[in-house]
């Protein structure tokens, strides 16, 4: 048989596979199953060793096990008038007695008999008598039977995910039979050689479902995770070659009659990260490529001015610069960054965000393009400049801040506003290394290594709920020296039904606790000139005690803020709690993070060990990769991620990167 016939089999819909049907083929397409591939990728849930059975009389209590049993008795009984009610047997082997029990599905009464042998799966829940409550049943046909040996019976079998009309049985003897019926003839969904010790697909697909070893299913599984791994850098790949082909970027390599200025005006010199990400940046914009840089670096490292200086090699070369922040809050502190730092280089700020847009702009329709002899401009603003359908013909940067806030497809919105910008993502989220290849594949990196010095100590502390006025007699000691504090609260409204603390109901009481002392609230729902002002109030410290919900989560800086109190902490994922973490610590003064709450679940407690332990990001990120799992991490529409039957974002990482090896090799050797 060719590739070619057999490719086309592996797309035969399974009703047209023998014993399929229509019937069942549509009871197969809710489990995603359509064409006969999809049926030989259906990962088993679990395996069973039939080699070796437990008797009854080794089962103990709260462990998990495989029994072979005969059922000796069984029924139905009935209570609270009828509406409960338990379906129980009894099985035997040479050594006990097992009850099984299941709750309210009278109906599994039909599919046994007395007499009959099964195999049960389950974890014992009582010793006295055995028990097991909704234990995974299958009737064993007969021992002598040809294909009970071969498929079902002393061997590992697979356990796959059933749906109604679909038993397990015949699930898996439909993908033996179809397995040796292809035997070795089964193309791989790639024409790219992998190393040695990586199964072939055929015999990678035979283990998923009939390994010899578990072992075996390990292998395979890490094969045709790999496959999935291909397949997505395959697609990166392209991109890049394609970027390559056709993308001829606007020259932005300046001239340094803006940056020099600039740098010498700032109260500080730059780290040697800083100096480093710039010399690549102006590097990048000097080529005829398109820039695709990711810089990143832990919150308070100094992205910003990072970001202000490949702004200025655009706006030397007189080339509009377009800078997308994730909310309005920070839109408009890097307007004000940017302002102070560009109005005295004579180039024009503009702050665009849903509910900002500069009155005289207005009046005048000014379209977003700019004429040829207007001097080049810098744009802020939110994803509300994504709405905007105006193409932006002089672009020739755009920067995105705190890249984790959007998505992938959004970013490509972005940049298409211009012909071929160059592209600046910022992130502060250190991204572990696997899902770094994975999403940002397609970019260069840049990292900022260490926090600028001069700045004094973080010190986390995890307090309880009692301990909270002890805890603002501290903030009240800390603002008479000086400082300033955030007190995070996670709602907006007053909530009693789960007992979270709300900014709303809380304000009175803090701003009389801390009177004279002055408390500024801040929430999602104020409108912007409200929040422009309390911001402000904030940063001139005429307001001591910021009381806010996360909306303070990203960006915000302001230094002299040392106090970072958390109600309700262990609500919170680790990167946010992180994040909040960062708006402190970024004077010279030294800082305090509290932590306030009961961990009230072992995961909210590991949460908030973790962040006292290390405020080192990459090791957070680790932990709260694995703590939530990738579609959590990151959003889940927001991941940008094809959905993986095999790949596992915490463990693959030798195979994204062999992944991404083989995926260039493949695709340069195309282009010749
Ligand atoms: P982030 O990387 O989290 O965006 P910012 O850009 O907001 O950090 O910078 C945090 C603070 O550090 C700001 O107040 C900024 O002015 C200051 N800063 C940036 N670079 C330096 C430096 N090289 N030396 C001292 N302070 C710096
Ligand atoms: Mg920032």
């Amino acid at each position: 048989m060719s590739a070619g016939m057999s490719e086309a089999l592996l797309n035969r819909p399974v009703s047209e596979l023998h014993g399929v049907g229509k019937d069942r083929g549509r009871r197969l397409a809710k489990l995603d199953i359509h064409v006969l591939r999809d049926l030989l990728l259906h990962r088993p849930r679990r395996y069973e060793n039939r080699r070796r059975f437990l008797t009854i009389s080794d089962l103990h209590r709260d462990e998990t096990g495989l029994v072979l049993g005969r059922i000796v008795a069984m029924g139905v009984k009935r209570f609270r008038g009828g509406r409960r009610s338990v379906f129980e047997m009894i099985v035997e082997d040479a050594s006990g007695r097992l009850h099984c029990r299941w709750w309210n599905m009278a109906f599994m009464e039909q599919f046994f008999k007395v007499g009959q042998e099964l195999l049960i799966h389950g974890r014992l829940t009582g010793e006295k008598p055995r028990t097991m409550d909704h234990p995974d049943t299958e009737p064993v046909q007969g021992e002598d039977s040809e294909e009970e040996e071969q498929i079902h019976l002393n061997r590992i079998v697979p356990v796959h995910k059933l749906t109604e009309g679909i038993h397990q049985r015949w699930l898996r003897g439909l993908i033996h039979r179809e397995l040796i019926s292809l035997g070795e003839d089964i193309p791989p969904p790639f024409p790219v050689e992998y190393p040695p010790a990586f199964p072939t697909y055929p015999k990678a697909l035979h283990d998923l479902h009939f390994p010899e070893e578990m072992e075996d299913a390990q292998m395979a599984r890490r094969r045709l995770a790999l496959d999935e791994w291909l397949g997505f850098q395959l697609e990166i790949q392209r991109r890049i070659a394609r970027l390559r082909a056709h993308a001829k970027a606007p020259p932005c390599q300046g001239n340094n009659s803006l940056i020099r200025p600039f740098l010498s005006t700032l109260p500080f010199g730059l780290t040697e990260g800083q100096t480093l990400a710039l010399r690549d940046i102006r590097q990048d914009m000097t080529g005829p490529m398109p820039m695709r840089r990711l810089l990143q670096g832990d919150v308070g490292a100094g992205k910003t001015v990072v970001a202000a200086g490949a702004a200025l090699m655009a706006l030397e070369s007189e080339r509009d610069v377009l800078i997308m922040a994730p909310t309005e809050i920070l839109a408009e502190q890097h307007h004000r960054n940017f302002t102070t730092w560009f109005a005295p280089l004579g180039i024009r700020v503009q702050l665009r965000t849903g509910s900002h847009r500069p009155e005289e702009e207005r009046k005048e329709q000014l379209p977003l393009s700019s004429a040829p002899e207007r001097p080049a401009r810098v744009l802020i603003g939110t994803h509300a400049l994504l709405e905007e359908d105006a193409s932006l013909p002089n672009l020739g940067l755009v920067i995105i801040d705190e890249q984790h806030k959007f998505g992938v497809s959004q970013r490509e919105q972005l940049v298409r506003k211009g012909a071929y910008p160059h592209l600046l993502i910022m992130t502060a989220t250190p991204i572990p290394r696997t899902l770094g290849l994975t999403l940002y594949g397609d970019l260069d990196v840049s990292i900022l290594p260490e926090l600028p010095g001069g700045r004094g100590d973080i010190r986390t502390h995890v307090r309880a709920p009692d301990r909270r006025n002890k805890v603002l007699d501290f903030i009240a000691d800390q603002v008479d020296q000086g400082r300033q504090a955030y007190i995070v609260h996670p709602r907006v409204e007053k909530d009693d039904a789960g007992g979270l603390k709300s900014v709303k109901a809380e304000y009175e009481g803090l701003v009389r606790r801390f009177a004279p002392r002055k408390v500024g609230l801040l929430h999602g729902r104020m409108k912007p000139q409200e929040k422009e002002r309390v911001m402000t109030e904030f940063r001139d410290n005429t307001v001591q005690v910021l009381l806010s919900t996360t909306v303070i989560e990203v960006g915000m800086d302001v230094p002299n803020a040392t106090v970072m109190l958390i109600e309700n902490a262990d609500r919170y994922g680790l990167a946010q709690l992180h994040q909040l973490r960062g708006r402190i610590g970024r004077g010279s003064h030294d800082s305090h993070c509290i932590l306030i709450g009961e961990g009230s679940t072992p995961e909210g407690r590991i949460r908030l060990e973790t962040l006292a332990r290390t405020r080192d990001g990459f090791e957070i990120a680790e932990a709260d990769l694995k703590l939530r799992g990738p579609g959590e991490f990151l959003g889940k529409d927001q991941s940008g991620l094809p959905p993986f039957r095999f790949a596992d974002l915490a463990a693959d990482l030798d195979l994204v990167e062999l992944a991404r090896d083989l995926a260039r090799e493949h695709i340069r050797g195309r282009n010749g």
